[in-house]
């Protein structure tokens, strides 16, 4: 017997057809005698509708308000999944954050999870209760509903996991694993059985969305041994219910892969917007001048950019931006003007972020290089480029995205290994 904590994407909750699915893989772990908790998202779609409509009330809303609209999209398809799975003779029961409770911080519409009562879910087991989970949610030290942001269901099931020291979380989605790419934009993409806790956590961070960022965190901090796989497998299909390696990606320690590649995967994120300050001060205390009140503004500032000035006077300073908090940036920006003292602000949106990621870069020169020349052979522009010890970022045009993808996929063989 295992505990095993299931988790379900929205794509594979998009209507009761596949909520009953959903219950059928439920049921395969459940017949096997495992200990089952089970984590669902919103419907397809649903928690995209519940933020338009936020929006739509007041441009500028309350995040607490936030909350308790989009909070409720997970609540549907825990209850939705209990009647399906009563109605096929398996205990269960909906619960939603508060109830077990998961405690988090105040940040709304961001929050983290601080704490959550393992000895709640455990007790459910005991019980041969199969607890179906509302995810993407908690309660706050407010005493209100809190969301953990976009893709935040992934994280709740991975901390529940955690929790309830569960021997494995299953993340079901849309795909059967972590790919070399986006299998949208290269069909040529490749799963990977295997992939580090480290390279995932980058390919998540530089716009992979298979997995939220702090689902990662939590799963290498935790050691949660953690596999991505596919909702839309037939749930009785030969090794589903393999108790150490079901179909699907491990995400794992660097030393359980024994075939370590030079590069594992490419990442892109759209939606970049490059802000350029002109002939800035060149002297200490410039650079603090500028991204400290960015900060403040809660802005992420990204790939940062200066150029060495001429004549020790006088800088370029470039960096980027999501475009959604452009607008914002050029606000912070004309108030510093003054302070930091420079000459004009240049802004321009629509750019993308693409990156090579890949533990073996560590111990391979090159890489980079060769990821320039095939952009340039494909007379892509290259406008700013950051490196880490195991990965490449390199800001496009945005229209270029999907061509440099598939070019840098192609160039590293990540589509014949
Ligand atoms: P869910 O609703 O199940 O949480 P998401 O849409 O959040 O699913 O994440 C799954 C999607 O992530 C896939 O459909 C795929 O298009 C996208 N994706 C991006 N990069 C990768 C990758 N490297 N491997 C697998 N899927 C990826
Ligand atoms: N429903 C939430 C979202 O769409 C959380 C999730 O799907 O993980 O962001
Ligand atoms: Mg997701």
């Amino acid at each position: 017997m295992a505990r095993i904590v299931m988790k379900f994407g929205g794509t594979s909750v998009a209507d009761i057809a596949r909520i009953r699915n959903v219950a059928r893989h439920v049921k395969r772990e459940v017949d096997a005698g495992h200990e089952v908790a089970v984590v669902v998202s919103a419907m397809a779609g649903k928690t995209n509708e519940l933020v338009a409509w936020t929006r739509e009330a007041s441009p500028m809303h309350d995040a607490r308000e936030y909350d308790a609209v989009v909070a409720s999209g997970e609540q549907v398809t825990a209850g939705l999944l209990a009647i399906t799975l009563q109605n096929m003779g398996v205990h269960a029961r909906s619960w939603q954050g508060w109830q077990i409770p998961i405690k988090t911080d105040n940040a709304h519409g961001a929050a983290r999870i601080l704490d959550i009562d393992g000895a709640f879910l455990i007790k459910r087991f005991g019980e041969g209760q199969v607890a179906v989970i509302a995810g993407f949610q908690g309660i706050g030290p407010d005493n209100r509903i809190a969301t953990l942001g976009r893709g935040g269901s992934d994280t709740s099931a991975v901390a529940i996991a955690a929790a309830v020291k569960a021997d494995r979380c299953d993340i079901y989605t849309d795909v059967d694993g972590v790919y070399t790419t986006d299998p949208r934009i290269e069909p040529k993409a490749r799963r990977l059985a295997k992939i580090s806790f480290e390279e995932m956590l980058e390919m998540a961070s530089l716009g992979a969305k298979v997995l939220q960022v702090r689902s990662v965190e939590l799963a290498m901090v935790h050691r949660v041994r953690t596999f991505v796989r596919s909702s839309f497998d037939d749930p009785d299909a030969p090794g589903m219910g393999d108790l150490l390696n079901p179909p699907g990606t491990l995400i794992c320690d660097e030393e359980e892969i024994v075939e370590q590649q030079v590069v594992t995967g490419i990442a892109y994120a759209k939606d970049e917007a490059q802000i350029s300050l002109r002939r800035v001060g060149d002297r200490p205390g410039v650079a603090a001048g500028i991204f400290g009140p960015l900060a403040e503004a809660n802005i992420n500032v990204d790939m940062i950019v200066q150029n060495i000035s001429e004549d020790g006077k006088l800088t370029d300073m470039t960096f980027t931006v999501p475009s959604g908090d452009v607008d914002k940036a050029l606000a912070v920006l004309e108030k510093l003007k003054p302070e930091v003292g420079y000459d004009v602000v240049q802004s321009e949106s629509g750019m993308s972020k693409v990156s090579v990621i890949g533990i073996g870069m560590r111990s391979h020169a090159g890489v980079a290089a060769t990821a320039f020349k095939a952009l340039a052979d494909k007379a892509i522009n290259i406008r700013a480029i950051t490196t880490s010890e195991i990965k490449i970022s390199i800001l496009i045009d945005g229209p270029y995205t999907e061509l440099a993808v598939r070019t840098l996929h192609s160039v590293y063989g990540l589509d014949k290994q």
